[in-house]
């Protein structure tokens, strides 16, 4: 990177240009090839380097990503016409409607040859088109009738897989492309997550949530949402040389960095397009995005021209739709299904139904919220949509007042996995909290003690674990010190001799570390540094075990949330009990003499920044607060040592503005081994 200069503008806005090209390029990788080179951090502070310049040098223009939520919001959408319409498509359901299709096409061609097509998911999306003038982002409109849309540009413009600028444009070109904007599936469950988190109301499917997102006038509240586009035509072009068929185009588009959809595929002859319909619907499922069929288009545009249009849609594209996908059924009775994490989940039995190709029997309501929202009852009529997702769910109640006698749907007040009291986690979800004792959370929490990062039983891995509870051998973790040389041998696939080493292994696992201890009890967001954090702060399990919620507060790290889990997790007996018959089992750590003052680095506070090659940044943080420190997020003149790696930006450069310590990897690693030396091991 270029150094700060304030004698060279050049210099200046040589980096600015190199700063945006690699934020683009960094945009692209992240949200439309899913395959990122660079850490959130590190790309953080690019943005917050180009962001310092751009103010200080008041350099800032629209087309830098920093501008991506520029503007204000707006008093209301101003209308814009296309200059060529944006049509919509001929659906058909089954083959015989495709081949039709071709054959129409053929007859108005007069021509037998077999034609070569260009095949797409059709996504479940919003249809927008884009208008890049000299190679600039400048407008964004919806479909809208096809004739007139909504500009919607400054929402667009938060779409970080939108290039605002594409690559090498030829001077006075135009470009119209066209394509849909959607969320995809990993951004739903995020921002379905991030709602649950928050407590506000979770979104019902991606396609609403991108139609609302894009139509903000508030770009802010647009830039919340992660949407994705992928693009399918182009609409008006100007000094611009295109390639003559459409799946040439795509590798254009792609090249200058718009996104294309990467599951495109050509076929020659309708035949060949049905197979990629086939095949998109088997793979449907997987795919990380909503589709509801696939669009079949005649590849040559001069023979788009030839073939021109109808009234409303092209006689050259038509859209293979899925089958249907809601039906109407019954409400059987409703189920409450306790996960893996302790959480507890309304499950609708219905009565099986056939929708999207499979038939469906039970669907979860995901929480109480929903029921609520739904209004449902057991014995309610409802139509059951299966989208492009894998999990059908329950749209709407049909008819309630035809339901003779409705029961109402009650959380239990006890786990029905293991009758520990259920706790509201949160403003919408419910957990049980026998994190040790319920067989619900059985195999989890045994995987998690085990692991190596807990009581490191080698040999105990994910497989055996998942075999002893099938079995019935062990019932929680105080089971793994019960396990005896005849079990493991009758198992399958265990011979004498691994057998004697398991057994041996889970004995050395015995001495172990209170910190790890406390971590194997996977008690909710207490992981390794949390745990370190409590020993360093208490010294003692019991300490710990019979700490307030408001002592818990004061320790680092730990805030209220995780304070309240760690105080309900030992309020439950059965696992003060578990704990217990652990100790009882042998399971033992040195003493924690702790004073706090006493450790190395206590009190200090250490900035992490660039990446590191050495050691994980997880690692790291670690070491930090085992030594007493603590590790902050950002540098302040509170901070007393900031260890950069390469590619560190705006944080290095504050803290040399500070005057603040700063240190390389291998400083921060010699440091720690010398550290680590004379420290007395907790
Ligand atoms: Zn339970």
């Amino acid at each position: 990177m270029p150094t700060f200069n304030m004698a060279n503008d050049k210099k200046i806005i040589e980096e600015v240009s190199y700063l945006r090209k690699e934020i683009q390029k960094h945009d692209r990788l992240y949200h439309t090839l899913d395959a990122p080179e660079i850490t959130d951090a590190d790309y953080d502070g690019l943005m917050l380097r180009l962001e310092d310049l751009e103010t200080t040098y008041d350099l800032a223009s629209s087309e830098s990503p920093t501008q991506r939520v520029g503007s204000r919001p707006l008093p209301e959408f101003s209308q814009i016409t296309h200059e060529i319409s944006m049509l919509s498509l001929n659906k058909v359901f089954n083959e015989k409607d495709l081949i039709d299709f071709e054959n129409r096409i053929t007859k108005r061609l007069e021509d037998n040859t077999l034609l070569k097509f260009s095949c797409e998911p059709k996504v479940d999306g919003v249809a927008v088109s884009l208008l890049y003038r000299d190679g600039v982002l400048e407008r964004a409109a919806t479909r809208g009738d096809g004739v007139t849309g909504e500009d919607i540009t400054h929402n667009v413009r938060t779409i970080r897989s939108i290039p605002l600028e594409i690559l090498d444009a030829p001077e006075n070109s135009l470009l119209e492309v066209r394509g849909e904007i959607f969320l995809g599936k990993p951004g739903f469950q995020k921002i379905n997550e991030r709602a649950e988190k928050e407590g506000s109301k979770v979104f019902v499917n991606p396609r609403n949530t991108a139609a609302g997102a894009i139509r903000q006038l508030d770009p802010r509240n647009t830039a919340r949402i992660p949407l994705q586009m992928y693009c399918y035509s182009i609409g008006v072009v100007k000094n611009m040389d295109l390639p003559e068929n459409l799946s040439d185009i795509f590798l254009v588009l792609d090249s200058l960095g718009l996104p294309v959809n990467p599951d495109r595929a050509t076929g020659i002859g309708i035949e060949e397009c049905f197979a990629y319909c086939l095949q998109l619907l088997e793979k449907r499922n997987a795919l990380n995005y909503e589709i509801d069929g696939a669009v079949i288009k005649v590849n040559e545009l001069a023979t788009q021209k030839r073939l021109g249009v109808n009234a409303r849609s092209p006689r050259w594209a038509m859209a293979y739709k899925f089958p249907a996908e809601e039906k109407s059924t019954v409400v059987l009775d409703v189920e409450f299904q306790v996960g893996r994490t302790g959480t507890i989940t309304p499950v609708a039995r219905l009565e099986p139904v056939f929708v999207g190709g499979v038939t469906v029997s039970n669907t979860t309501l995901h929480n109480m919220d929903e029921i609520d929202r739904l209004g449902v009852r057991i014995g309610d009529s409802v139509i059951v949509r299966r989208a492009g997702d894998v999990i059908p769910k329950i749209v709407r109640v049909l008819n309630p007042l035809g339901n003779k006698n409705p029961i109402t749907i009650i959380l239990p007040a006890m786990c029905p996995a293991c009758n520990s009291p259920v706790e509201k986690d949160g403003e919408v979800l419910y957990r049980c909290t026998g994190g040790l004792v319920c067989p619900a959370q059985r195999k989890q929490s045994i995987k998690h003690y085990a692991s190596r990062t807990a009581m490191d039983i080698e040999g105990l891995g994910d497989k055996l674990i998942e075999q002893l509870v099938d079995e019935e051998l062990i019932e929680s973790v105080v089971g793994i010190y019960k396990i005896d040389l005849d079990t493991l041998v009758n198992l399958d696939r265990m011979g004498k001799k691994s057998a004697e080493n398991l057994l041996s292994a889970i004995e050395k696992s015995k001495s172990t570390s209170l910190a790890r201890f406390l971590f194997a009890l996977g008690i909710r967001e207490v992981g390794e540094a949390t745990a370190l954090s409590l020993v360093n702060h208490y010294g003692s399990l019991d300490g710990i075990m019979s700490a307030k919620t408001s002592g818990l507060e004061k320790v680092a790290d730990i805030g209220p949330i995780v304070a309240h889990h760690i105080r309900l997790f030992f309020l439950n007996n059965n696992n003060v009990e578990q704990i217990f018959e652990l100790r009882s089992s042998g399971v033992s750590w040195p003493d924690v003499s702790v004073d706090r003052d006493l450790l190395a680095l206590a009190d200090q506070t250490f900035v992490l920044t660039g990446s590191m090659q050495l050691m994980s940044r997880r690692e790291a943080k670690a070491e930090l607060i085992k030594l007493g420190a603590k590790v902050a997020g950002s540098v302040s003149k509170n901070t007393d040592c900031v260890v950069a790696g390469p590619g560190a930006g705006s944080k290095l450069a504050k803290a040399q503005e500070l005057g603040i310590n700063v240190i390389s990897e291998d400083e921060f690693v010699e440091m720690l081994a010398q550290l680590n030396n004379v420290q007395v091991r907790t």
